[in-house]
């Protein structure tokens, strides 16, 4: 059981855990990271005077597990309830080449994208570090591949999101590869030079959805406050500093952002980077007017990148609303 007059372990290093002799510090860590441990009770290597003593000052934030609905095509979904009542999603992916988990950063988002289900409410709050691990480490999954493209934008929580890297790909807690994770950005070119700066080998993946102002206002509020021109300077420099190409996603819409003439200022934009593309077919939200466009549109739009690489991204668990866009938090 969760409790707030305690430590958070979760969301510690192991130098941070209080626990002497030293070396316990990595087994405590290792028990929850490598073992998803649950309670101090089961760290049997561990002396019963110390399991006592460190469920006094600690708490493991294990989200409750309210509710799992399984996709026809295989993709789970995870309703969570936290400890304050906040509840939260998670999507597990499950490849030929593994599982792949879609790890929330926020209950709720302050961003108000005009096709995204998770602004609907607005922000309630930040999630831990730990919050955001235990979502890897309790989905009943082996895990090789984590993207932080669930509810909430990871660059507004930029401190948890990078304490929650450093943990999932510590060595001696699950020692996930920087390289198997993704961080999905809607733009904030702030936080994208600071996470350049840092250094943290993983993917990054923008928001893009439109080549230029007048259409990206029209869908992403954030762009009145930071514009293409500046959005694209911080990829820009996060390419140059990091030499890792980044994924721009490009959520297609009939009507709105599908022409050619979009495609070809698109891939104007992006040629003097090693950029990907990656095409998401809109994907239903109830109560918002955005269709997909037909097959041929699409096709036309990828012909109108020319060389710029571009995948059109498969839509997986959209029958249990686990899809982009379609996850959502509600509290209690
Ligand atoms: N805030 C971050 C992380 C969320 S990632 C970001 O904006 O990147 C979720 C991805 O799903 C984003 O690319 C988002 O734009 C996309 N998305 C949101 N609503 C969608 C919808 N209705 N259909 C398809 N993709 C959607």
């Amino acid at each position: 059981m969760f409790d707030d007059k305690k430590i958070e372990i979760l969301s510690l290093y192991p130098e941070e855990i209080e626990a002497e002799p030293s070396y316990r510090r990595i087994q405590i860590f290792s028990w929850l990271g490598k073992r998803s441990a649950k309670t101090f009770s089961e760290m049997t290597n561990l002396p019963a005077g110390l399991r006592a003593e460190l469920a006094e000052r600690f708490t493991i934030a294990v989200p409750e597990e309210t509710e799992r609905r399984i996709s026809a095509d295989g993709t789970e979904k995870i309703l969570w309830t936290l400890h304050d009542g906040e509840r939260i999603e998670t999507a597990l992916m499950k490849y030929k080449h593994g599982t792949s988990v879609c790890i929330s950063t926020q209950a709720g988002c302050r961003q108000g994208c005009a096709f995204c289900a998770s602004g609907s409410h607005g922000l309630s709050r930040n999630l831990t570090a730990g919050e955001m691990l235990a979502q890897a480490l309790y989905c009943g999954a082996a895990v090789n591949h984590v993207v932080l493209m669930g509810t909430g934008e990871p660059l507004d929580n930029f401190d948890q999101t990078v304490r929650f890297l450093k943990l999932i790909s510590h060595p001696e807690g699950r020692g996930l590869s920087l390289r198997n994770v993704s961080l999905s950005t809607c733009g904030d070119a702030e936080g994208i030079r600071k996470l350049a700066e840092l250094k943290v080998p993983v993917t990054l993946s923008v928001s893009l959805h439109a080549p230029d102002n007048e259409t990206r206002n029209r869908l992403m509020p954030v762009n009145r406050k930071i514009p293409v021109e500046e959005l694209m300077g911080a990829c820009l420099n996060y390419f140059q500093i990091t030499g890792r190409r980044i994924s721009y996603e490009y959520v297609i819409i009939d009507g709105i952002n599908d022409s050619p003439a979009h495609a070809r200022k698109l891939a104007a934009l992006l040629r003097k980077q090693a950029a990907h593309v990656n095409l998401i077919p809109v994907n239903p939200v109830p109560g918002k007017p955005f269709k997909q466009p037909d097959k041929d549109t699409i096709a036309k739009f990828v012909r109108g990148l020319g060389s710029i690489p571009v995948t059109v991204r498969r839509t997986l668990g959209s029958d249990i609303g686990a899809a982009c866009g379609q996850m959502r938090s509600t509290k209690t």
